[in-house]
């Protein structure tokens, strides 16, 4: 039961998407596709991206012919840690853990900053059976470690990672699924409030139904710029191939509906500062500590990866991240370091750099002594943060502010409860749908204002509920 997976011309750069879009959706009634050439085919259901969400959704589909810009299928999830969320799976049971969707919803405005929407409880309650139809496919789970930051031990890892579950979803595909790698879809083709195809690099295509799983918009600067509210050279973007933005350059060009786009999530493991290259310096193991106003600190600052600790440090702000420059210089690159040195605030000692900043000088010292303490105790410290990965802030100390290094959109294509795309004017386009991180995971606000970590399991369920609504 392998699906055919047919090679297509290389993917181009992301640029090609804005004027693609454009030249594919013109305002009036009939969005004339603006590429002259007769559709090269006539097909059924055209799933856009191999990502879990486009595989997903092609499990159920078969006939789906899924055009991928890149050379092989997965997309994020191939580079992903595959942490997934899950509520009442056996792992929690095993482990003594008690949790239900009513935990979850209630902890849901501390993890993602908003209040879960009746799409979150419905990804919340369907996890178990995500769980436990991914465990049918060969997919086994471990709790991930307990999560100081409120997860309850509802995150729980793919033994083999990301790699594992594409494996997975690739290998339960349909004989009759078609995958067609290193093809780019370069626009939409709408008539009215109707999908009619796509625009590829070789010429446009019919479709009577087409899925947008192109994935989010993390990786694309000048969207977060035009969204996000985090102040110019406190972030930066992934260096990984996806979240290229493409639903929303087709969103913006034609005229397609755009919801919560403000709602990204971002990892800490950045220093706040304008590096080398503009955006906020990417530096490699935490080595620091974040304190608050009173020089205290709040969190283990070594989860870097998670999303709710980049918008703790916002609310305690102002926070500075604290760390001996000894070991800071060689946890960036020497360009980074050359262009933040000047910005960077430093001091011989604690109370010196504690004056400097306004901080409460003693409990600073005492803070700055904890850290000393916990970390040559081999333990961990009261954040739960582990010995080893414990900054040694001897020496001169300097402080900067933690900043964020985009990582997920929980906003994007406006979509309703069936993952059907609605005009910006709210008029549902009848034969499109998204899925996954184009449609904000699975549905735009389902993430609060800053997301949630393990939000896989809601990309895959988002595949798997298009795909339901298809099959009625
Ligand atoms: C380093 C890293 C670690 C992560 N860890 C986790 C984790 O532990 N847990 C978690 O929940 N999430 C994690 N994520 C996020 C998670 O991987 C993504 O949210 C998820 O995989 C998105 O799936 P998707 O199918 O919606 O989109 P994607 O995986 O982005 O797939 C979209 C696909 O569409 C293709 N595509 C895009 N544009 C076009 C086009 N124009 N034409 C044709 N094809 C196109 C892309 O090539 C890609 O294959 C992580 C992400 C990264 C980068």
């Amino acid at each position: 039961m392998i699906p055919a997976i047919r090679q297509g011309r290389s993917a181009t750069l992301a640029g090609t998407l804005l004027l693609g879009g454009l030249a594919a959706c013109t305002s009036d009634s009939t969005r004339e596709s603006g590429d002259s050439r007769e559709p090269t085919e006539s097909l059924d259901v055209v799933i856009v991206g191999a990502g879990a969400a486009g595989l997903a959704a092609a499990m159920d589909l078969p006939g789906a012919v899924v055009l991928e810009a890149d050379e092989a299928p997965g997309g994020r999830a191939l580079y992903s840690g595959a942490v997934l969320q899950f509520v009442g799976t056996p792992e929690q049971e095993e482990a003594g853990v008690v949790d239900s969707v009513g935990d979850a919803v209630g902890d849901w405005p501390t993890l993602t900053g908003g209040p879960a929407t009746a799409t979150t409880e419905r990804w919340l309650t369907a996890s178990a059976a995500v769980h436990d139809r991914l465990g049918g496919l060969g997919v086994s789970f471990a709790l991930a470690d307990p999560d100081p930051l409120l997860h309850r031990r509802r995150l729980h890892m793919i033994a083999g990672e990301g790699r594992a579950l594409v494996d997975a979803l690739v290998a339960a595909l349909p004989e009759s699924v078609e995958i067609r790698t290193g093809t780019r879809v370069t626009g939409l083709r709408l008539d009215g409030a109707k999908v009619v195809g796509v625009e590829t690099e070789s010429g446009p295509m019919d479709a009577r139904t087409v899925i947008v799983a192109t994935g989010g918009f993390a990786n694309r600067a000048d969207l977060l710029a035009r969204y996000v509210t985090w102040p110019a050279g406190s972030w930066a973007i992934g260096d990984d191939p996806y979240s290229e933005g493409a639903a929303l350059d087709w969103a913006l060009a034609g005229g397609l509906g755009v919801a919560h786009p403000e709602a990204v999530g971002s990892n800490a493991n950045v220093i706040g500062l304008a590096g080398a290259a503009g955006g906020a310096t990417r530096a490699r193991n935490d080595p620091w500590i974040w304190v608050d106003e009173a020089g205290a600190r709040f969190v283990d600052e070594s989860q870097g990866w998670s999303l709710t600790l980049a918008s703790s440090a916002e609310a305690h702000a102002p926070t500075w991240a604290i760390a001996a420059s000894a070991e800071l210089e060689p946890a960036v690159d020497a360009a980074d370091w050359a262009a933040i040195a000047p910005a960077l605030r430093c001091a011989p000692a604690p109370v010196a750099l504690a004056e400097a900043l306004g901080l409460d000088s003693e409990a600073f010292v005492d803070t700055v002594a904890a850290a000393a303490s916990a970390r040559a105790s081999g333990g961990k410290d009261a954040w739960g943060r582990a010995a080893p990965s414990l900054p040694n802030l001897t020496g001169e100390l300097c402080a900067f502010p933690p900043g964020r290094l985009a990582s997920k959109s929980f906003g994007g294509l406006d979509v309703d409860d069936a993952g059907q795309v609605r005009a910006a004017d709210g008029t549902p386009i009848a034969g499109l749908y998204a899925a996954g991180e184009a449609a904000g995971m699975a549905q735009p606000g389902l993430g609060g204002a800053w997301g949630c970590d393990g939000s896989l399991s809601a990309v895959i369920w988002s595949g798997w509920q298009v795909a339901a609504t298809l099959r009625e």
